[in-house]
């Protein structure tokens, strides 16, 4: 997606008017908003959504020409950064998963009429989205393997299938659906496509939000279990050529691990600070802090380190997709995407123990992260597939094929 060079000075200028904003404007918000659904915290969501366009930082990481802010991949990375301080962060400013990849997908990919119906909506806020790829009865590390056909019938296609795990179909207005359209494709990444289908098309059925973790979410925190049986919707829901399905879902893979990257970063900042700032009030002992403790100022040292590593890496992952392209950097990114899901354990274990029993109840939002970011070792692609990939590059210059 084309973007534009930013200055030093107008970065910053967005990083601290980003950072003022979540500070006094959403953070506050996990006090008031704790234990409740979804449901209930959407409408203090939508007016926080109102206020971040009145400021002029609607979907950062959108082109101007798309009303966001024109950031390089890089620097984009930093401002998913100061989202990933809070849960709330990125829905705020309409930049969140899988709706930012969904618009990606529609700028690049979809047609005049397409991008009318389904993407400027989104890019307002008006409607959300989801992505609907992995299914239950196959492996989603290989996902070239799906049952889910798009069959042609007159103008239309005709969609029989059964997904899971499709993020925030609850409530979304339409799924981008990757079925099978030529089964017998001599290249198996050339079997399927991406349609676009309607949430209220007859055949869509959405059979529950699965509990993840103990908590079934609701609304753009569900994962989404959807059988979808003679959905019938117009062939001009194609997305690109009939075949491109996986060219396209890599296309947005790349950006889309350095979004994630970023704000699990964020995340770790905030634990970081809330661990420091917990061992330096808690007395152990009268005028003994917490933080006297070595154990505890190993945990400070090792995750300063971590997360700073981590910054770098994915910071230098993006400046190179930013300038050779997601081809050129997929060894990176493949490393990024286990190494940093990693270190958000780390961080993540170090700052719930160090709370104590208070790390275990949701007054910090250390323990919803602590249970929701566990999947970020799973989805876009398992740890053990990134190392295999890594490994498999890297033998490669000793001549040995894996
Ligand atoms: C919170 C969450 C949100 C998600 N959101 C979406 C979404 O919006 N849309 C969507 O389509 N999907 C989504 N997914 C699904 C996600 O993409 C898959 O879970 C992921 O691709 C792994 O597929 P799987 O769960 O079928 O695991 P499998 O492929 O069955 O793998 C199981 C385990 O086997 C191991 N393994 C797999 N392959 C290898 C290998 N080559 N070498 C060694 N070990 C291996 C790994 O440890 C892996 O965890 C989401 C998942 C989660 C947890």
């Amino acid at each position: 997606m084309e973007t534009t060079t930013v200055t030093t000075d107008r970065l910053r200028d967005i990083l601290d008017r980003i950072e003022a904003f979540m500070e006094a404007e959403v953070v506050p918000l996990e006090a008031a908003t704790c234990g409740k659904t979804w449901v209930e915290i959407a409408p203090l969501l939508e007016e926080r959504r109102q206020r971040v366009k009145a400021a002029g930082l609607w979907t950062p990481h959108l082109p101007e020409a798309w009303g966001g802010l024109g950031l390089s991949l890089a620097a984009f990375g930093r401002v998913s950064e100061r989202l990933g301080r809070s849960p709330f962060g990125h829905y705020v400013f309409n930049a969140q998963a899988p709706d930012v990849g969904n618009m990606e997908i529609l700028i690049e990919h979809g047609t005049p009429a397409q991008q009318e119906r389904f993407l400027w909506p989104l890019l307002r806020g008006e409607i959300r989205s989801c992505f609907s790829m992995t299914e239950p009865e196959h492996a989603g590390s290989n996902p070239i393997v799906m049952s889910t056909t798009a069959v042609k019938d007159g103008d239309d296609y005709v969609i029989n299938g059964h997904k899971w795990f499709t993020t925030a179909a609850d409530g979304a207005a339409f799924a981008i659906v990757m079925a099978v359209t030529d089964p017998h494709a001599e290249s198996p990444y050339a079997r399927a496509s991406q349609i676009i289908v309607p949430a209220d098309t007859p055949g869509f059925r959405l059979v529950r939000n699965i509990s993840v973790m103990g908590d079934e979410g609701g609304g753009w925190a569900s994962h989404a279990e959807i059988v979808y049986e003679n959905c019938r919707v117009p062939q001009a829901n194609l997305l690109g050529r009939e075949g491109a399905g996986f060219t396209i879902a890599q296309e947005r893979l790349g950006p889309g691990r350095i979004h994630h990257c970023m704000r699990w970063i964020g995340i770790c900042e905030r634990a970081f600070e809330m661990m420091c700032a917990y061992a330096a009030r808690r007395e152990i002992a009268p005028g003994k802090p917490l933080a006297t403790r070595q154990t505890i100022q190993n945990w400070i040292a090792e995750s300063r380190a971590e997360i700073d590593a981590a910054r770098l890496l994915v910071l230098d992952t993006a400046r190179k997709i930013d300038d050779e392209g997601a081809y050129a950097a997929r060894v990176s990114v493949s490393v990024i995407k286990f190494y940093v899901a990693g270190i958000l354990q780390n961080v993540l274990d170090r700052a719930v123990q160090t709370h104590g029993a208070l790390g275990m109840t949701d007054d910090t939002p250390l323990a919803h992260w602590f249970r929701h970011e566990r999947a970020a070792r799973i989805y876009d692609g398992p740890d053990e597939v990134h190392k295999a990939r890594v490994a498999r590059q890297v033998m490669k210059q000793y001549g040995v094929r894996l």
